[in-house]
């Protein structure tokens, strides 16, 4: 489970809510928010 502000490292995230699929490509960068419909959990 990765929460938004989270810094889970690089990969893919999927918005537990709608599916929108979230690419973090640096270690240091901090999860948003979903960019479809801003809710803050994803696997
Ligand atoms: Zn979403």
């Amino acid at each position: 489970m990765v929460k938004t502000g989270q810094k889970p490292g690089k990969g893919t995230y999927t918005c537990r809510y709608c599916g929108q699929k979230v690419t973090l490509d640096d270690r240091t960068d901090t999860m948003p928010p979903c960019p479809k419909c801003e809710k803050t959990d994803f696997y």
